[in-house]
């Protein structure tokens, strides 16, 4: 049985104060059985929601995957173990297109990450000229191909992965469901080719884009869909609960 999961990425969002209340808020959260539930906070603030954590996990945003060094600016991997985070989101779509992260320094955070036992994000998904001229399927194959599948299957068992089309990230335009299982699918048949049937049935992937309290309940009863990576509705409690809350998540299965 795979995992089902849902995160919040709350970005560049949030005063200490504020991060904190949340964090206390969404981890009082009535939590339906078998979901795990992770915020990814400003890194700033992860320390201080680790410490208030205790039915939910935290991790980061952002991490580089040298242990130690000259690399001004930067954490670690091996310091994120250290403040005992439990996870890192890798790819996501912000970290490629405005600092410049390809797949090849992906591939190096997700080994980093593997190696010092953070349980990696991984991200991947198409922009809107992509999907527009058809060739999505091809596009977020080569993103998974070029950072992922090298993996060895002992490895790869432990990555979460996340589609998130770039054209519904933030902007209220969400995937239809049959867009995002369409997708789905076809990344957990890539999984299968390459790593087996039983750790493709045994991988989560996340959707992730403009998903929200009115569309959550429909894409998560996508056969393929086993959670979400949210942005703008992670920032609320009361809309976070509902995409936590049992009730979405067994109405529609
Ligand atoms: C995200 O940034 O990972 C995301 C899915 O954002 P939003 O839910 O706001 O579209």
């Amino acid at each position: 049985m795979r995992s089902k999961i849902v995160a919040g990425n709350w970005k560049m969002n949030l005063s200490q104060s504020e991060a904190k209340q949340l964090c206390k808020e969404v981890n009082s959260l009535n939590i339906g059985s078998g979901i795990e539930v992770y915020i990814f906070p400003p890194m700033l603030y992860a320390s201080d929601c680790k410490a208030l954590a205790t039915n939910i996990k935290v991790g980061a945003q952002n991490a580089y995957p040298k242990d130690s060094g000259a690399y001004t600016g930067e954490v670690s991997m091996w310091q994120l173990k250290e403040a005992g985070i439990a996870a890192v989101l890798i790819g996501h779509s912000e970290r490629r297109e405005y600092f410049g992260e390809d797949n090849a320094l992906l591939k190096n955070k997700l080994e980093a990450a593997l190696a010092h036992g953070i349980k990696p994000f991984f991200c991947c998904g198409e922009p809107l000229e992509i999907r527009q001229n058809g060739t999505f399927l091809e596009y977020v194959k080569s993103q998974l191909e070029e950072s992922v599948f090298h993996l060895p299957a002992s490895e790869f068992e432990k990555v979460v992965l996340a589609y998130e089309p770039i054209w519904a990230i933030g902007t209220g335009q969400t995937a239809s469901t049959e867009q995002a299982e369409e997708m789905h699918a076809a990344i957990r048949s890539w999984v299968e080719e390459k790593y087996g049937k039983e750790i493709a049935e045994n991988t989560a992937i996340l959707y992730g884009g403009s998903c929200n309290p009115g569309n959550a309940q429909a894409l998560f009863a996508c056969e393929n869909v086993d959670g979400g990576l949210i942005g703008g509705a992670s920032l609320k409690a009361a809309d976070f609960s509902v995409l936590v809350a049992e009730e979405t998540w067994t109405i529609l299965n």
